[in-house]
Parts: structure tokens; C-alpha cells; sequence
């Protein structure tokens, strides 16, 4: 997800925080690429969106980098592509107290639940748990919006239990922690999704983060846990600059950082050569992606270069070999990459073929989007008319081919005593 404001910030913020107050079609290649590719494992299974309605409400404060049309924007747009059938969209239940705090500290919970309601958050507790800051924000219904990204990570978990894909869009907010918020996360629903694997008894399940920003979050809430395994692919020398390539916990992690630029050529590597041995060797029995938006290119606080294309491509290589898997959100500041990137993995994994343009009314939607992180001139026609980027193929460098043998040796997690 995010990254402290003062880092990027290009505009003035409201000072009284602590109230309310390129694109054408996929080429030939790929095309070729997603139907070899595509998931004969997962015939079969079927494809389940989670959502809700709370997500088209205003949150974040208005120069908030999270305040732009996201999640919503994907549901509207998949209607329009006429991409839900009967039964496939799933409203996210809210996650009770007694869930959240399976994970998460009570007096944090309680924290920001009174924070919410009375709209204040003191000094004391705006210190202590990292709430009420231009960062992680109080805003009007905070708490029940968090509460549903957990409440829809686990019943993700729960379906995917019972055979289906899922994809939650709306979560993936890895840097929360135990007992305070960071980078724009207040709790940590991924950690909820590896949570409701394990309380059904699997032994072994494999989190993956393909967000711009290092999992940090994820990897530290199971570094004691041998029964989780974290990879994380993110953008070196970045907030929160955590996740080094010798940064294991312990076994129980294996990162990935990776430069600027990073195009699909080097996720392809990276996901063929590194992640999936990694999967093969600790031989999950489910899988948890968090997807952010932020590693497409045009995302206004990172620099990775990848088209959306070869996200999708990433995502179903991975979801192919795992019987049971739930796909996150995350990040993603450019609301035209975050909700083309999520709509068309949406479309993939239901087992949509991708339209060449987009019909009027999408191209309406997409052309009423606003965002000040990204200036009008960085906005192309493509990103109103079409799903697909043009696949960004590129070199393999040498600090990415290096990245492999680099995380591939040593124990894995339930692996340690064999
Ligand atoms: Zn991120």
C-alpha cells in the first residue's frame, strides 16, 4: 500500500487531521501466453468476487492519496462488461471485535473504535497507535471500512475453502500491524486470510506480495510461524525499506527487491525462476496474493514499469498450481491503472476473453476519473478506451537475474527439521 506522506507529497494537506473533518490490444504473444497458461487446475473452480458497498464511500480526507475512485470503479466497470453472473459477487461481511482482535491488540481495536466515534483522536493515542496522522488518517466510518476489508478476507479464505477463486479486491493492506496503523493500513487483512486457512487446519500456506512496497506487516505478523511461508517482490531502496534480499525471518520469509523500471519480462523471470520453486519446494495447500496496483507503470508513488498484462500473467501462473487461493488488492494510486489492472484481473480470472475497446459507458467512467497525484499530460487516450497495456518487454538486468540463487537455498518453513 502506502508510504509516509511527507515522502511524496506535492500538495498542501488540511491541518486539522485529527477530525473528520500506452495501451492497445494484448499482442499475439500474449494472447498465446494466457490461453497455455490458463489455470486447467482451476476449471472448474469458480471464479467468486468479494466486495461491498462501504467502498464507495468518501474516506481518507480529500488529498489523501487513497481518496481517488478505486475498488468501486472496478465493480462499476466489471458491470458493465457484463462480468458478474448470477451469484459470483459476494458482499464482504464486516469482521466482529472477537475476529479482529484474533490478530490485532484489543485496546488498538478499541482505539480506533472510539476514535471513529467521537471523532477525536488525543495526542496520547495518535502517538501511540499511529492514527489520526496524515498518513493512516481518522475519517467518518474508519472503523466499520477496515473492519470490512478483514471481514472480507476471511470469508475469501472461507470460499476458497470451499473450491472457489476469490478475489478480494478491496483488501491487501499488508503494512498494518499488531497494535498500530502504518502506511496507509489500520488493520491487516491478508494476515486474517492466512489466519482462516490455518484455523481450518492446513498446515502449510504461502503468501505472496506483488505490491510496489515491501509486505512488511504480513512477513513479521507470521516470522514465528512455521507454517507460513512470505515472498515478496517489491521495489528496492523504497518505504519501508525493509525487505532485503538477506531479510528471511528467521526461514520463514524470502524478499525480493527489486530497481526501478522493473518490467514484465523480469516479473515472468522472477515468478518462473524464483517464486514458483520457492512454492514447489514448500508445497502449499492454499495461496494468498496481495496485487497491488502500485508496480503497473504510471503509478504515481512508485517506479516500477509493469504493464497490466503481465500482472495478470503473474497472478494465474501462480493461482494454477495452488488448489485453494484468494487474491488481494493493495496498493494502486492512479485510479485509471488501479481499476483497469483489477477490472481485467478480474475478467481473467472469471475466464473472460479481454475486449479489444472498451463500450461507451466504460470509456464514460474511466474519462470521469480525477486525480492530482498524476497531471492531465501523464493521462493517455488508452487509458479510457482500452483494458489491456501493451505488454512492457524488456531486458532481464543482471540485478534481477542475480535475485534467484539469492533466495532459493536454505531451509523453508515446516521444512526446517527434514
Ligand atoms: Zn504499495
Amino acid at each position: 500500500m502506502g508510504i509516509p506522506i511527507f515522502q511524496y507529497i506535492q500538495f498542501s494537506f488540511i491541518s486539522k487531521i485529527e477530525y473528520y473533518g500506452r495501451a492497445v490490444n494484448i499482442d499475439r504473444h500474449d494472447r498465446a501466453d494466457s490461453r497455455d497458461q490458463r489455470i486447467p487446475e482451476t476449471v472448474g473452480r469458480r471464479a467468486l468476487f468479494v466486495g461491498s458497498d462501504v467502498y464507495r464511500q468518501a474516506a481518507f480526507g480529500e488529498h489523501h492519496p487513497l481518496s481517488i475512485i478505486r475498488v468501486s470503479g472496478v465493480v462499476d466497470l466489471c458491470e458493465i462488461l457484463g462480468w458478474f453472473e448470477p451469484g459470483q459477487f459476494r458482499d464482504s461481511p464486516c469482521a466482529s471485535v472477537e475476529q479482529l482482535t484474533r490478530f490485532h491488540a484489543p485496546d488498538y481495536v478499541d482505539a480506533i473504535r472510539e476514535a471513529d466515534a467521537s471523532g477525536l483522536v488525543e495526542a496520547d493515542v495518535r502517538k501511540r497507535y499511529r492514527i489520526g496522522t496524515m498518513e493512516n488518517p481518522l475519517f467518518p466510518g474508519l472503523f466499520r471500512r477496515a473492519s470490512t476489508a478483514v471481514g472480507g478476507s476471511i470469508h475469501a479464505a472461507e470460499l476458497a475453502m470451499a473450491g472457489h477463486l476469490v478475489f478480494h479486491p478491496s483488501g491487501g493492506t499488508h503494512h498494518g500491524r499488531r497494535d498500530r496503523a502504518s502506511g496507509f493500513c489500520y488493520f491487516n487483512d491478508p494476515v486474517f486470510a492466512l489466519l482462516t486457512f490455518l484455523e481450518h487446519g492446513l498446515e502449510r500456506v504461502l503468501y505472496v506480495d506483488l505490491d510496489a512496497h515491501h509486505g512488511d506487516g504480513v512477513q513479521d505478523a507470521f516470522a514465528q510461524d512455521d507454517r507460513v511461508l512470505t515472498i515478496s517482490i517489491h521495489e528496492e531502496k523504497r518505504w519501508p525499506h525493509s525487505g532485503l534480499v538477506e531479510d528471511r525471518a528467521q526461514g520463514a520469509a524470502r524478499n525480493l527487491p527489486v530497481p526501478r523500471g522493473f518490467n514484465d519480462s523480469e516479473l515472468d523471470f522472477l515468478v518462473e525462476e524464483a517464486v514458483l520453486p520457492l512454492a514447489r519446494a514448500f508445497e502449499p495447500e492454499a495461496l494468498v496474493i496481495t496485487c497491488g496496483a502500485d508496480a503497473l507503470e504510471g503509478d504515481p508513488l512508485s517506479r516500477l514499469c509493469l504493464s497490466n498484462v503481465g500482472l495478470w500473467r503473474a497472478v494465474e501462473r501462480l493461482v494454477a498450481e495452488q488448489p485453494r487461493a484468494v487474491v488481494l488488492g493493495g496498493g494502486g494510486y492512479n485510479p485509471w491503472t488501479v481499476i483497469r489492472g483489477w477490472a481485467g484481473l478480474w475478467g481473467r480470472l472469471a475466464g473472460h476473453g479481454i475486449p479489444e475497446s472498451l463500450p461507451p459507458a466504460a470509456q464514460a467512467l474511466l474519462g470521469g476519473l480525477r486525480c492530482d497525484l498524476v497531471d492531465d499530460e501523464d493521462v493517455p487516450a488508452s487509458w479510457m478506451t482500452t483494458l489491456a497495456d501493451v505488454p512492457n518487454r524488456g531486458e532481464v538486468r543482471p540485478e534481477v537475474r542475480r535475485l534467484p540463487p539469492l533466495v532459493l537455498d536454505g531451509p523453508l518453513p515446516r521444512r526446517i527439521a527434514c
